[in-house]
């Protein structure tokens, strides 16, 4: 990089080259602790609040997944990035917002309706590409939280197989906030075996490849349940300016 670095994108850095290796290390041990090769998991970065440059040093240090939530700050950041990471959408999508964003992502993580999915569809056909989607699922059915319930998901894969220009891909939740380990556990393992259900039933045009859950505070003990992207933010760039 040669442009000057402001000195909050230094202090992110700085936060970057302190912790990153760590992350990678605890990946490696949750991935032990459960029996798995660590070279099945991505760690994915969650990039909101996080200035391009500081993006850009990550990318440069090894980080080849990141994930933005909003599609303003997407867009705002997108001409600025090293092309070579794989770029995912996670956060909350407005149908009005898709056209917006499908040339700019490889995968969007956060389907929560088949409103949003058709809309996808449409737009991809339109484009002549395919999108890969993972769908949300609110695991712990609350108000705040969009996503499909855990009893509609089935019946939502089902639907959206017969569209030619998403694939479903799998799977991805953010739990509610929990007052202990063992409730916690109850999420991760509720879409864990949504996950191996769905693929067990082979719906065709569906593949269940990606179990997208774990964040900082979590994501060990996603590890430990089968996830498979987990998506870290303040771990790896310090604490965000806003909540979300
Ligand atoms: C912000 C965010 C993350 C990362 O959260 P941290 O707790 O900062 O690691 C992961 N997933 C989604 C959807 C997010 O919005």
């Amino acid at each position: 990089m040669t442009e000057k670095l402001s000195n909050e994108e230094i202090l992110k850095c700085q936060w970057f080259d302190e912790n990153y290796e760590d992350i990678k290390r605890r990946i490696a041990e949750a991935c032990k602790k459960a029996g798995r090769d660590p070279k099945e998991v991505i760690m994915l970065a969650a990039t909101k609040t996080v200035p391009t440059a500081v993006i850009n040093h990550a990318i440069e240090s090894g980080v080849d997944h990141i994930g933005e939530n909003r599609v303003q700050e997407l867009l705002s950041k997108k001409d600025g990035l090293l092309p070579s990471a794989h770029r995912h959408f996670i956060g909350h999508l407005q149908t009005n917002k898709v056209k917006d964003i499908v040339d700019e992502v490889e995968m969007i993580q956060s389907v929560h309706s088949l409103k949003l999915a058709t809309e996808i569809n449409k737009l991809c056909q339109k484009r002549g590409k395919v999108m890969d989607i993972l769908l949300e699922v609110n695991v712990g059915n609350e108000e705040s939280k969009s996503g499909f319930s855990v009893s509609e998901v089935e019946s939502a894969v089902r639907e959206i197989a017969k569209m030619t220009n998403v694939k479903v891909k799998g799977l991805m939740c953010i739990p509610p906030i929990c007052e202990n380990v063992q409730e916690l556990r109850q999420y991760f393992a509720i879409l864990s075996k949504l996950f191996i259900d769905i693929e067990a039933k082979k719906v065709d045009n569906v593949s269940m490849v990606y179990l997208s859950m774990g964040m900082s505070g979590d994501f060990e003990e996603a590890i430990m349940h089968g996830a498979n992207i987990v998506r870290i933010g303040t771990s790896l760039f310090g604490p965000r300016n806003y909540n979300k």
